[in-house]
């Protein structure tokens, strides 16, 4: 009995093997030169606790280490490009700053590919703001206004949000940076759900009529922009994340090879996913499973 049951084990763990071989080979994963990463619950818990998953950093390094290059594609606009990259750096990712791109930073070049001396009115806590000022966007506080550009942000106010609906009104295009309709998060020491970017646009769409513009994973744009300005093609790159609606159903609809990682299923953000396929090329419960291609 005792060895029917080890034989049956090791036909099983051998027919698994070969389907998961097949799958990989067929894939062509270690011959991707670009790896685009998702942060929260990808390479770390998330921006407000920055604490390392381990497999993460372990891929990380042997990507490194076999001449691939890493890449950052979040949709963090609450913090900016730099934010972002100085928080990977501070828990041991060698990160290129110009390899980091958050939601913020898409959405300035978005604005700056369509009129370079935009007034642009942002609801952010600073971090978007930062990437339309490091654009050479003109953000202001009065009208007239020409973007009205919203991020997460946890201190915003009643004035803020009427003065936003009120440009729309007049004529100001409207941004969603990401579109998060909640998330979990920590602000000014408490940790709680905070309503998301998508949730606060919804106010300004509901008491206009105006559809706003959603940028940020999965928006197709977004991965094929940040691949073309890292010098690569989409055939070239792999998306990693945690996240079907955000990470793999955008990175299939870019036409990247699209690796989903198993993370705390509480710590998924919820985003809209377009009515892309999510079903990801590879699946893994830990990243160690992709070093070992390599
Ligand atoms: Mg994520």
């Amino acid at each position: 009995m005792v060895r029917d049951r080890i034989l049956h084990h090791i036909s099983v763990t051998f027919f698994y093997w070969q389907i998961k071989t097949h799958d990989m080979s067929e894939l062509n994963i270690r011959e991707k030169s670009l790896w685009l990463f998702d942060v929260d619950n990808t390479l770390i818990y998330d921006v407000d606790h920055p604490v390392v998953f381990p497999d993460a950093l372990r891929l990380w390094n042997a990507l490194m280490e076999n001449g691939k290059t890493n890449a950052v594609l979040t949709n963090v606009g609450r913090l900016s490009s730099r934010q972002i990259h100085d928080v990977l750096k501070s828990v041991g990712f060698q990160t290129e700053r110009n390899r980091t791109f958050s939601a913020g930073g898409a959405a300035a070049a978005y604005v700056h590919n369509r009129s370079p001396r935009a007034r642009c009115f942002l609801i952010s806590e600073g971090g978007a703001t930062e990437d339309f000022v490091a654009q050479g966007l003109n953000v202001t506080n009065n009208p007239p206004i020409d973007y009205v550009a919203v991020a997460a942000d946890r201190g915003f106010t009643y004035a803020e949000l009427n003065f936003a609906t009120k440009m729309v009104r007049d004529g100001a295009q409207l941004i969603c940076i990401s579109g998060s309709f909640e998330y979990r998060g920590v602000y000014l020491g408490m940790e709680d759900v905070y309503i998301g970017e998508r949730s606060i646009v919804a106010a300004i769409e509901h008491a206009t009529g105006v559809s706003s513009v959603v940028i940020g994973k999965p928006l197709p744009e977004i991965f094929t922009e940040t691949i073309a300005i890292l010098g690569y093609k989409a055939d070239d790159a792999v998306m990693v994340g945690d996240n079907r609606t955000s990470d793999i159903a955008g990175g299939n609809a870019a036409g990247l090879t699209t690796v989903l990682v198993k993370r705390d299923p509480n710590n998924i953000v919820q985003f809209d996913s377009q009515g892309y396929d999510d079903k990801p090329d590879l699946s893994v419960a830990t990243l160690d499973e992709v070093i070992t291609l390599f």
